[in-house]
């Protein structure tokens, strides 16, 4: 199983699978203000905008904080702020193909999504982004002021947005491709969010692999982290999974 997150789809393609596929590179920084928030709270999510909605949450790095974002800003790289994955970046996305260039124009040219991503543009902005960025953050808490917000310098990374270049359609979250006793797992946001599920259809998948000489106890997991397992007979849908 290879969950090496954005390179999944860069050692995919170095074996022959996931052809079909590209990536829209999203890097996604954050600020942090003084602790405004308990939990995490999301802005509502806009359904044709793959990228998770700006939230306010706890930094398990950094108490007494409220952590700000994620800003969207393309930068071609597999790794942020590390500009010797360019080139991977360009291998796994397999920008020279036609099908990429006019998957890029379609997705890229809807106006909703340029206008995202042209406000998130401003966001980044060294001094003054903040002033942009903080109508987001006013949505959750109103009284928060650019002034209390400050960037979360070395926060943040990459989120490599799936495309299916056979259909020009942007992909939100985690997806998978399933080859001759391999899987790749791609896990942009909210591929946290979902781990445990992922982990859970790889082993039943593995399972399959090997053709029924060893058994997963499903049941047994949803017990330790699921809440108890109510239907040992459920199948488990993998609604994500591209078989390449
Ligand atoms: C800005 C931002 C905001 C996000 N917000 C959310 C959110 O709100 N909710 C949510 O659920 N998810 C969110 N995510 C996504 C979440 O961070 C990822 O889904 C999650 O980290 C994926 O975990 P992973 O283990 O699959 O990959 P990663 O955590 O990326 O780990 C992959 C590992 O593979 C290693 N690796 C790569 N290549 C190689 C190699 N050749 N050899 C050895 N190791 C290698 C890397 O160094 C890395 O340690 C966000 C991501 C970003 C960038």
């Amino acid at each position: 199983v290879v969950n090496t997150d954005a390179y999944s789809l860069y050692f995919a393609k170095s074996l022959g699978y996931g052809k079909e596929f590209s990536l829209i590179p999203i890097a996604g920084n954050f600020y942090f203000s003084k602790q405004m928030l308990n939990g995490k709270v999301y802005t509502m999510q806009d359904k044709k905008l793959p990228f998770a909605a700006v939230h306010g949450d706890p930094d398990i790095h950094v108490s007494n904080k409220t952590r700000w974002g994620p800003t969207a800003k393309m930068s071609p790289v597999l790794e942020s702020r590390n500009f010797s994955t360019t080139f991977d970046y360009f291998k796994s996305a397999s920008l020279f193909r036609l099908a990429t260039v006019k998957s890029f124009l379609v997705i890229l040219s809807d106006m909703a999504r340029f206008v995202f991503l042209l406000k998130n543009t401003l966001y980044d902005i060294p001094i003054v982004g903040k002033y942009f960025f903080v109508k987001n953050a006013q949505k959750i808490v109103p009284t928060i002021q650019a002034r209390d917000l400050k960037k979360a310098k070395g926060f943040g990374g990459m989120r490599l947005q799936r495309v299916d270049t056979k259909t020009h359609e942007l992909q939100l979250g985690e997806g998978k491709i399933i080859g001759d006793n391999i899987i790749f797992n791609m896990t942009p946001s909210p591929g946290a969010s979902v781990c445990l599920f992922n982990g859970m259809r790889d082993a039943e998948k593995i399972m399959e692999f090997f053709g029924g000489v060893y058994q997963f106890d499903k049941c047994k997991m949803e017990d330790d982290f699921g809440g108890g397992c109510f239907d040992h007979d459920k199948k488990v849908i993998s609604e994500n999974a591209y078989v390449s």
